[in-house]
C-alpha cells in the first residue's frame, strides 16, 4: 500500500492499513508481580499473546507445561541453542531461559502483539538485535516493572512459598542489580497496587497501538 496522500476528508481509510504486531518486552526482578500483571493483560486482551519460554528450571507447583514454560533439560536446551532456535537466551539465577523465535513469529505474523516476560540480559540482547532492522525496531517496546520497595519485594518472594532460602537470597541479590537497569527501558510501571499497575501497563500498550510508525504505509 502507498501512503494515503490524497485523503482529504475521509480518514476511515487509515484503518485498512495493516498494523504490525508489536513485541512487548517486560522485565522486573522476581517478586515484582510481573507474571501476574502479564497474565492479567493477556487474559483481558485477545490481541495480546504470551510468548512461552523454554527453561531448564524445574516446574513449580501449579505450573503447566506449554502454558507457563516449556520445561526442558540442559541437553535439549543446548540443542536448541546450536540450531539457532532462540531470539535470545540467558542464564538467570543458575538456570537457562530462552525465547523461541517460532513462539514470537507465529503471533507477530498474524498482526498480534506478543508479550515477553524476560530478564534484563535477554531484553538487552533483543534491543541490540532489533537496532539494525528498521521495521522491527519500531515494533518493540520495553517496559520495566518496579516493586514498591526492596522490603516489599522480599516479602512477596517469601509469601510465594515456592523457593528455598538460598534461592530467595540469590533472587534478592539479583533484583538489586536488575533494578539498576530500569533507565534502559522505554516505560516504567511501579507495582504498589496491582490493579493500578495492570491498568498502567494496559494504557502503555494502548498508546503504542496508536503510533503511526506501526502502520505499513
Ligand atoms: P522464574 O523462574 O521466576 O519464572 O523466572 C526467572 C526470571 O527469568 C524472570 O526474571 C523472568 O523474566 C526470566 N525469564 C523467563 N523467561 C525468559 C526468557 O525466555 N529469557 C530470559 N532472558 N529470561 C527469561
Amino acid at each position: 500500500m502507498t501512503r494515503p496522500t490524497s485523503m482529504k476528508t475521509d480518514f476511515s481509510d487509515i484503518k485498512k492499513y495493516r498494523k504490525l504486531g508489536s513485541m512487548i518486552i517486560v522485565s522486573g526482578a522476581s517478586g515484582t508481580g510481573k507474571s501476574t500483571i502479564c497474565r492479567a493483560i493477556t487474559a483481558a486482551d485477545s490481541n495480546i499473546e504470551f510468548s512461552v519460554s523454554c527453561t531448564t528450571r524445574p516446574p513449580r507447583n501449579g505450573e503447566v507445561e506449554g502454558k507457563d514454560y516449556f520445561f526442558i533439560n540442559t541437553s535439549k536446551f543446548n540443542e536448541l541453542v546450536k540450531s539457532n532456535e532462540f531470539i535470545e537466551y540467558a542464564n538467570v539465577h543458575g538456570n537457562y531461559y530462552g525465547t523461541l523465535k517460532s513462539e514470537v513469529l507465529r503471533w507477530l505474523n498474524t498482526g498480534k502483539n506478543v508479550l515477553l516476560d524476560i530478564d534484563v540480559q535477554g531484553a538487552m540482547i533483543i534491543r541490540e538485535k532489533v537496532k539494525a532492522d528498521p521495521i522491527i525496531s519500531k515494533c518493540v517496546e520495553f517496559i520495566f516493572i518496579l516493586p514498591n520497595s526492596l522490603s516489599d519485594l522480599e516479602k512477596r518472594l517469601r509469601n510465594r512459598n515456592t523457593d528455598t532460602e538460598e534461592v530467595i537470597q540469590k533472587r534478592l541479590k539479583a533484583a538489586k542489580s536488575e533494578i539498576d537497569h530500569f533507565p534502559s527501558y522505554d516505560y516504567l510501571v511501579i507495582n504498589d497496587n496491582l490493579d493500578k499497575a495492570i491498568s498502567d501497563m494496559q494504557s502503555i500498550i494502548n498508546s503504542f497501538e496508536s503510533k503511526t510508525s506501526r502502520l505499513f504505509l
